[in-house]
C-alpha cells in the first residue's frame, strides 16, 4: 500500500537538534535551533507566566470547544498588544487564534489561495525555511526578492526595494517587521518608510510575519512597518507567535490578523477564517491562549511580562558584544561589528559550510550550515568558548 512513499529527507533544523541531542561531549553547544535560552542555559519559564499558570490551575473549568476563532479575551488582548493606540475598530479587522506563527501562516496562506486562484508570495532571500513549505503546501509559487548582501553583510536594500517596486497589483510580500530569521539584518525604519510607500503605490499585498516582537528595540517600535500599514490605510496579514517572547514554544500560541482598509469587509474575512480553520483543525486548544490573554489583561503582570521581554532582549544584545568582542581579541584582522548590528535571536556568522562542519565536528558547536547562529543560545558559560571555537575554523 505505501511502497511508493518516499523516506522524509528531515526538516535541516530539527533533525541538527537530534544529531545534538545524540552527542555526547560535556562541552557541546546547541546554536542552531531558534530558542531562547536564559544566563544558565535553561529555556525559562517567565515568572509572568508562572503567575498566570498557577492561578489558572486554581479555576479548572469544564474543556469545552473554543470557538473556531479562538478565545474571544485572548483575541482582544493580542489586537491590544499589537496595534496598541492604532488599533483598528472592529469593522477593519479580523483576528483568529492559531497554532502559533506557523499556524497563522498556514491558515493565511489557506485563505488567499482559496480566492486568489494560482497566487504567487514573494519571501526575502533567504527566509525562514518553512516559509517555503507552508506556503507551497498551500498551493503558492514561491518567488525570491534580494535580502541580504554578504559583501557588506547587511541588507541589500536597492536590490529589494527594486524588485518589490516591479512586483504586479495584488501580490503577495512576505516580510518579517523585525529580527529577520536568519540573518538578525532589518531595515532602518526610513528603509520601512519606502518599503511601505511602494507597497501603498504598487497595491500589493503584505504579509508580516511577526515571530520575535520586542526582540529587536522594543514592543512597539518592532511592529512600527505594520503599525504604519493601518495608518495608511493599507490591508495586509499578520502572523504573530508568543512561542520565543512568552516561552511558550510547546503550547503553540498565535494569532493571525488581517487589516481591511474598507468598512464591513472584515466580517467576511473572518468568517473566512472560520471556515478555513474549521476545515483545518476545527477549532485551537485553550491553555496557552488563557495564559498568554491573562498576563496580558492583568496590569501587574502584563508591566512584569514587559520587563521580561525585555531582559531577554538585553542579555541577547550582551552576547552579540562578548562574542564579537572576544572574536576581535582572537582573530584580530577581521572586522565582527556586523555581529552588533544584527537584531534578535538570529545572526548570520559569515562562516561558510565548511567551517560550520568543522565547528561540529571537531568541537561540538553546532550552528546552520548557512553560517547561522542562534545568538539566544549563549551565555557567559559557554561564549568564551565559541569564540575561541570560531576563531580557530575562521584562521
Ligand atoms: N516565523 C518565523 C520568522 C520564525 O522564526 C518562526 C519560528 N522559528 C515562526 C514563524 C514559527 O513560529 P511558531 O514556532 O510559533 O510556529
Amino acid at each position: 500500500m505505501f511502497s511508493h512513499l518516499p523516506p522524509y529527507a528531515g526538516d535541516p533544523i530539527l533533525s541538527l537538534m537530534e544529531v545534538f541531542q545524540r552527542d555526547e561531549r560535556a562541552n557541546k553547544v546547541n546554536l542552531s535551533i531558534g530558542i531562547y535560552t536564559d544566563g544558565r542555559g535553561i529555556v525559562p519559564v517567565l515568572p509572568s507566566v508562572r503567575t498566570a499558570a498557577a492561578e489558572i490551575a486554581k479555576e479548572v473549568k469544564p474543556y469545552v470547544y473554543l470557538p473556531m476563532e479562538g478565545h474571544g479575551g485572548y483575541r482582544q488582548a493580542v489586537a491590544q498588544l499589537l496595534f496598541g493606540a492604532d488599533l483598528p475598530a472592529p469593522e477593519h479587522l479580523a483576528v483568529v487564534q492559531t497554532l502559533g506563527g506557523s499556524g497563522a501562516l498556514k491558515v493565511g496562506a489557506d485563505l488567499i489561495a482559496r480566492f486568489f486562484p494560482q497566487p504567487t508570495v514573494w519571501i526575502p532571500d533567504p527566509t525562514w525555511d518553512n516559509h517555503i513549505g507552508i506556503f507551497e503546501g498551500a498551493g503558492f509559487k514561491v518567488e525570491r526578492y534580494p535580502y541580504y548582501d554578504a559583501a557588506t553583510r547587511g541588507l541589500d536594500f536597492n536590490g529589494m526595494l527594486g524588485k518589490i517596486d516591479s512586483l504586479p497589483r495584488g501580490a503577495v510580500v512576505l516580510l518579517h517587521p523585525c529580527c529577520h530569521n536568519p540573518t538578525g539584518v532589518d531595515p532602518t525604519r526610513e528603509q520601512w518608510e519606502q518599503i511601505v510607500a511602494v507597497i501603498e503605490k504598487r497595491g500589493l499585498l503584505p504579509f508580516f510575519d511577526l515571530a520575535y516582537q520586542g526582540f529587536a528595540e522594543s514592543l512597539e517600535a518592532d511592529i512600527w512597518p505594520v503599525r504604519e500599514c493601518v495608518r495608511r490605510g493599507i490591508a495586509f496579514f499578520l502572523s504573530n507567535s508568543f512561542s520565543k517572547i512568552f516561552s511558550l514554544y510547546s503550547e503553540r500560541v498565535g494569532a493571525l490578523s488581517v487589516f481591511c482598509p474598507q468598512k464591513d469587509q472584515a466580517a467576511n474575512v473572518l468568517g473566512q477564517l472560520k471556515l478555513t480553520v474549521r476545515r483545518n483543525y476545527s477549532s485551537p486548544p485553550m491553555h496557552g491562549a488563557l495564559l498568554v490573554a491573562r498576563v496580558l489583561s492583568d496590569a501587574t503582570l502584563a508591566a512584569q511580562w514587559r520587563a521580561e521581554v525585555e531582559e531577554m532582549r538585553l542579555r541577547v544584545r550582551d552576547m552579540r558584544s562578548k562574542l564579537a568582542a572576544q572574536l576581535k581579541t582572537a582573530v584580530p584582522d577581521q572586522d565582527f561589528s556586523f555581529l552588533l548590528k544584527q537584531h534578535g535571536m538570529f545572526g548570520y556568522t559569515g562562516l561558510s559550510a565548511a567551517q560550520v562542519e568543522r565547528l561540529r565536528n571537531e568541537f561540538g558547536v553546532y550552528a546552520i550550515a548557512t553560517g547561522r547562529i542562534c545568538v539566544a543560545g549563549l551565555n557567559d558559560g559557554n561564549v568564551a568558548r565559541v569564540a575561541e571555537t570560531m576563531a580557530e575554523v575562521l584562521r
